[in-house]
């Protein structure tokens, strides 16, 4: 019998965080103040993220230990499933090999509770018993509210107004756990009060949501703000994905030629790959490919520069590929992939050539997301579906060169919380938004 699944025990769950801060071969450009543009120091993120945290930011220790209370939650879903997808080779009639690293196995869906945990357990050791975020799709504020519920702290959530509108049972999830959630852009703040007024029909985005968080938790003592991606902190935090995946590639017998993720912010990828790409620095030859929608285009199509995380411009400035903060993309269903930014340091492993992305139309995402379903059977999140389009063009072009490949992408979650996005696809079909027409249309 071939093996399918390859399974690591509780006491496999990696026991460190893997910091790539360590062995990059470059220096990171500094987090700039948003208004003297000089560079930040701990005291100016004191007031949003616990000190722990602040520190992981810019630590260059290559291993963080993971404290006992985070491992003891990681291990009601971890360690998460690598399989290898037989029946979708065979579907593709490829001799490449495809493995795929499962994050959808917790209950809410995604990889995001990896770091949500953390965050939660920091900042109440800390003291502090209520924290803010923006939630996109609705994975990232469903895995706080959780996280938020297993450490008895209160959660407030903004969610952009379109995937509010397009997943009301996300909504439900996140108010089972607890938490209160808002349709960003919302009335609850200076910033959502402001863009309603010019727009009240306003879709919303990461960007505003961010800002609308921020500026609750800047308000109270009590309150620090939680960001789901994008920031080395959370980066750090996603390792254990990759740490474990290459304690199952090692027992699968292959090593990665190629390591593909979706990516919105960055957390996803560099939980899945910074493991792989510390084996690259030190002269393995691998690829590392990043996955984004044409919608919103970061890094293919992105700028290289100095750019706010927000729309209102209350983050600090980050050295990243940005479309622009005030750039609002299309409404496509990949939610969690409509970020104008990127993380610093995907950003900057982009820019030194060390990563390469691709950029893929929903509708041919949709395509690689039902030939998956159809033989692997899980239904996958949108924004993993890019990865999966993106694995099977590389494994069709191993076929065409009769070349036996072997292709890692992250399945980052399940779709199933997403099932008016696939009924919308199987209906109607989708529409297609290129970046330049998204801008023009003012969505
Ligand atoms: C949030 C999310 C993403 C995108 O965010 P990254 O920070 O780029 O990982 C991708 N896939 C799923 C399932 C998500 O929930």
């Amino acid at each position: 019998m071939k093996t399918t699944k390859f399974l690591l025990s509780e006491k496999e769950i990696p026991t460190a965080w893997y910091n790539i801060l360590a062995d990059l071969p470059f220096q990171l450009e500094p987090y700039l103040h948003p208004a003297t543009k000089e560079p930040i120091g701990p005291a100016d993120l004191a007031p949003l993220f616990a000190m722990e945290l602040i520190k992981q930011e810019v630590s260059t220790e290559r291993w963080i230990e993971i404290p006992d209370e985070v491992r003891e939650i990681y291990n009601l879903y971890r360690p998460g499933v690598l399989f290898r997808a037989h029946r979708l080779e065979k579907a593709l009639d490829t001799p490449a090999k495809i493995y795929y690293k499962y994050e959808g196995g917790n209950a809410t869906g995604s990889h995001k509770p990896n770091t949500a945990i953390a965050q939660a357990y920091y900042n109440k050791q800390e003291g502090i018993m209520r924290l803010t975020t923006e939630t996109g799709a609705g994975q990232w504020g469903s895995a706080l509210s959780m996280a938020c519920s297993f450490f008895g702290m209160e959660c407030v959530v903004y969610m952009v107004r379109v995937s509010y509108d397009q997943k009301p049972y996300r909504r439900s999830l996140m108010q089972v756990y607890g938490a209160t959630v808002f349709a960003s852009p919302s009335t609850n703040t200076q910033t959502g009060l402001k863009i309603l007024e010019v727009s009240p029909d306003s879709s919303g985005s990461l960007g505003i949501a961010i800002s609308e968080a921020v500026e609750d938790a800047a308000k109270r003592e009590d309150t620090h703000y939680s960001l789901g991606s994008v920031l080395n902190h959370v980066l750090l935090h996603q390792t254990v994905i990759g740490l474990e995946a290459k304690k199952q590639m090692e027992m699968a017998g292959d090593y990665p030629d190629i390591v593909i993720a979706c990516c919105g912010g960055g957390s996803n990828l560099a939980g899945l790959s910074f493991p792989f790409i510390q084996d690259k620095l030190a002269g393995k030859d691998m690829r590392v490919l990043a996955v984004e929608p044409k919608a919103c285009p970061t890094l293919t199509e992105g700028e290289y520069r100095y750019d706010f995380g927000d729309t209102a411009g209350l983050t600090p400035l980050t050295k990243m590929y940005t479309l622009g903060h005030d750039f609002i993309p299309a409404g496509i269903h990949a939610g969690g992939l409509r970020y104008h930014g990127d993380s610093a340091i995907v950003s900057a492993l982009y820019d030194k050539g060390i990563i390469e992305a691709v950029a893929y139309h929903q509708t041919e995402v949709f395509d690689a997301a039902l030939q998956f379903a159809r033989t692997e059977g899980i239904i996958p999140a949108p924004e993993s579906s890019h990865a999966i389009r993106s694995a099977i063009d590389e494994a069709l072009k191993a076929k065409e060169a009769g070349e036996e490949k072997v292709i890692l992408f992250g399945l980052s979650g399940n779709g199933y919380f997403d099932m008016t996005a696939y009924d919308s696809y199987l209906k109607e079909g989708l529409k297609d938004y290129n970046f330049t027409l998204a801008c023009n249309d003012g969505e």
